[in-house]
């Protein structure tokens, strides 16, 4: 199963098993293998699991975000803020509703936006605020919300990395907003592709799955289950964002699992953290003490003075043989954006992106995988 890796440690290994694989096989011959009742079930695990009242599953935790902006009213001509340390899918979603994103600063020490750095990012046209808890750690919320309550502004969670996550004893997807998920191998728990919407707001679920079905009043299950007397309208124009219930049936058996894993990558993120105390050089993850990191990934700060620049540590890893990754680049310097926003500057994020990188982390990650990233790591930071 490994064989592309041998010899090597990979940034990670999806964690399957014959339940998954069993699993799959079960829907393929059920006869029904796009989305069904195993994607409704999945759902139901999902908002069970992180406290919310409704779950809506789709095929991408970016059509997800895009179906909560959508949903929430955003559109042509609204600004909406999000980090400007994030993956370029949070702004995707952001253009997929025509609105335009607006970039914010970052804490030097969580990696996400604050109070502060949102009220900073404020514009006249600012109408909503994608809150990325990122790399698995929440944002600092009440404080975000005072702020986003005064201006009136909707807050949507980006929780794509951050599944299991808690913020004051409360897991993330259960405070009351809408949360999005992605189900990405990079992620937590994965579906191969998927994301999932999680939410209080039972108007937003009912437009939020007539939008991924191509915006059809019933679903096709119903229309089976109806035996055909049922004839779908559209009230709207819609996506084509469904799950199969191939993935959900994956997501099943990674639900039933989603304590272990979760548990299991915060022991390795232990491990690594004991390790690194006493390399003075090397940052771990902070972690405020009324908050859970979801370790989907587990990044350090070199602190080094730049003594050894993280470039050159990531190819001194790679030759021998362990797989990092450089963190997150600033979306403003992209290429896409250097028009608008040329001459903006973010010192922080800029820094972070020059200074930080994640280490492998993953179920299954055995501990003498693990010394031996520590120890080629040591070894990569000498001079
Ligand atoms: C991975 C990721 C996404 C995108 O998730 P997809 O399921 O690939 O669409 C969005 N936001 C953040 C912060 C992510 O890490």
């Amino acid at each position: 199963m490994n064989s592309l890796f041998k010899d090597q440690v990979p940034l990670m290994r999806p964690w399957l098993g014959e339940e998954e694989i069993e699993a799959v096989a079960e829907v393929m011959r059920s006869g029904w293998i796009s989305q069904g009742p195993k994607v409704i079930e999945f759902e139901e695990m999902v908002a069970d699991f992180v406290g919310a009242k409704y779950a809506v599953a789709t095929n991408a935790c970016t059509s997800s975000m895009h179906l909560a902006l959508r949903t929430s009213g955003i559109k042509r001509g609204d600004d909406v803020i999000v980090p400007d340390f994030t993956c370029m899918a949070t702004a995707n979603a952001i253009h997929h509703t025509g609105a335009t994103p607006i970039f914010a600063e970052i804490d030097r020490d969580t990696y996400n936006i604050t109070a502060e750095t949102l009220e900073a990012a404020i514009t006249e046209n600012t109408r909503a605020v994608m809150a990325v808890h990122q790399i698995g750690l929440p944002i600092d919320m009440d404080p975000l919300m005072d702020v986003a309550n005064k201006h009136g502004i909707k807050v949507i969670e980006d929780a794509a990395t951050a599944f299991g996550a808690e913020y004051k004893g409360k897991r993330l997807g259960g405070l009351g907003r809408p949360s999005c998920f992605s189900f990405h191998p990079r992620k937590m728990i994965t579906t191969a592709e998927g994301g999932m919407i999680t939410t209080d707001d039972e108007g937003m679920v009912k437009e939020a799955k007539a939008l991924r079905a191509t915006g059809a009043s019933i679903s096709d299950l119903e229309r089976h289950k109806a035996k055909g007397v049922l004839v779908q309208e559209y009230h709207d124009f819609g996506y084509n964002y469904r799950m199969t219930d191939m993935q959900a049936a994956i997501g099943i058996v990674q639900m039933a699992r989603a304590d272990e894993i979760i548990q299991a990558r915060a022991d390795q993120a232990a491990y690594y953290d004991a390790a690194f105390a006493s390399v003075p050089e090397v940052v771990p993850p902070y972690v405020p003490s009324n908050m859970k990191h979801a370790y989907s990934s587990y990044k350090i700060r070199l602190d080094n003075g730049g003594a050894v620049d993280r470039d050159t540590v990531l190819r001194r890893m790679a030759e021998r043989g362990i797989s990092c990754r450089t963190a997150i680049q600033p979306l403003h310097w992209e290429p896409y954006y250097q028009k608008d926003w040329a001459g903006v500057s973010f010192p922080i994020t800029e820094e972070l992106a020059k200074t930080t990188m994640f280490l492998p982390i993953f179920p299954g990650m055995t501990q003498a995988e693990q010394d031996r990233v520590i120890e080629s790591l040591v070894a990569s930071l000498k001079q």
